[in-house]
């Protein structure tokens, strides 16, 4: 038997009609055609196939088909977002200002924008993981061109005041962009109403295909970007590149799908919380690791006392599927630098594992998920002894 999968928050499976509708833009009698040919049917048909799909996002996220520009994933989307802007404003100052807990995918460039010269401000959240509007408004100076702050956060499910940070950066004309790629299918997304400037989604953290993505640009705001891919010229200049039409297809059904389901879903994935939380908090010694009161009920990052968390997921991992932390930073031994930052030493940092549950998410397997943990976190405490925490 394959073990309980309680890893959503890395990825999803693929939503039977996501693939249905993916299939028949595969094979001889499918949508094959290049969307960007514009001298014959196939051509034609593929290009309707995919501004239908371009519609269903925008759709669900709240914005303007022509908003929505495709990428292979958030990375892309968050790379296009942060260098695009910073490029094309670069003369209007070099500062940006972001937060310790964002991904990699954000993180990452704003390292390379150091190294390009730019000045960037890191917010500390607080030991809950929200970064408050006040704290942005503090950091913004005349010289801020972008700031950059995720929606919800893929190692504890916080979930930012992106609508008031939106406000403060709105009222100093910095531009702002969020990472959303654990929003959608999770909390209400609606890009218009937000005031964001920019946002990142992803299709496979929504029961869709890996390898494909959106950043939404808003035309009301004007922002403008500076290209990072050319060539063809595809997506109106910004990003060049022929589209993969059974990935964006695949896209717009999971986002359509999402949108109709996510409120449905909720009351379920909330009990399935509480239950594994109750069942796991029995256990003593367990804590919670983000704002309980401002978190998705899909993911649940725990850290057990008396326990390291690398070994704690080599005991389970048989018999259940989950992380210490966002998927890339599997291989790496080191704390997350997520509730580092939150102010957790490195030995409650290193206790902690992140359950995150979906739409395929069982009650029988939550039960098992209690069990297994409970049984390896006794295990690991009396072999492991005093040695690993208070000592
Ligand atoms: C998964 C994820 C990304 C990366 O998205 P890809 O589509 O896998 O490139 C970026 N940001 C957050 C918050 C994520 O959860």
């Amino acid at each position: 038997m394959r073990p309980v999968y309680l890893d959503y928050a890395a990825t999803t499976p693929v939503a039977a009609p996501v693939l249905a509708a993916m299939m028949d833009c595969l094979g001889t009698d499918g949508v094959f055609g290049n969307p960007g040919s514009a001298s014959h049917e196939y051509g034609d048909c593929a290009r309707s196939t995919v501004e239908r799909a371009r519609a269903q996002v925008a759709a669900a996220v709240g914005a303007e088909a022509d908003e929505i520009v495709w990428t292979s994933g958030a990375t892309e989307a968050n790379n296009l977002a942060l260098f695009g802007v910073t490029h094309y404003y670069a003369k209007r100052g070099k500062h940006m200002v972001t937060s310790r807990t964002e991904h990699k995918a954000v993180l990452d460039p704003c390292a390379e924008l150091v190294r390009r010269g730019w000045r960037v401000t890191y917010l500390v959240p607080g030991a809950g993981g929200i970064v408050e509007p006040h704290q942005v408004a503090a950091a913004l100076t005349p010289e801020t061109v972008l700031v950059s702050i995720m929606h919800v956060n893929n190692e504890i499910g916080v979930v930012q005041d992106v609508a008031g940070i939106a406000q403060v950066c709105a009222r100093q004309g910095a531009w702002l962009h969020v990472d959303a790629a654990q929003s959608m299918g999770k909390v209400a997304v609606d890009f218009a109403r937000s005031g964001v400037d920019l946002m990142s989604f992803s299709a496979h953290k929504v029961y869709g295909p890996k390898g494909v993505g959106a950043l939404c640009v808003s035309r009301r705001a004007g922002v403008q970007l500076a290209a990072q891919i050319f060539g063809v010229g595809q997506e109106r200049g910004v990003r060049a590149g022929t589209l993969a039409t059974h990935q964006v297809v695949g896209m717009g059904a999971a986002f359509e799908l999402a949108q109709t389901l996510w409120i449905g879903e909720l009351p379920r994935i909330k009990d399935l919380q509480q239950r594994l939380s109750q069942g796991l908090m029995a256990l003593g010694g367990v804590l919670r690791n983000g704002d309980s009161q401002n978190s998705v009920p899909h993911l649940l990052n725990l850290s057990f006392e008396g326990v390291e968390g690398e070994s704690l997921l080599a005991a389970v991992a048989p018999q259940i599927a989950v992380s210490t932390g966002s998927a890339c930073m599997s291989a790496n031994p080191e704390p997350s630098y997520v509730l580092r930052a939150l102010g957790r030493d490195e030995q409650r940092a290193e206790s902690s594992l992140r359950f995150s549950l979906g739409r395929f998410t069982t009650e029988a397997e939550i039960d098992v998920t209690v069990s297994v943990v409970k049984q390896a976190v006794l295990h690991l405490r009396r072999i492991g002894g005093a040695g690993i925490l208070g000592a």
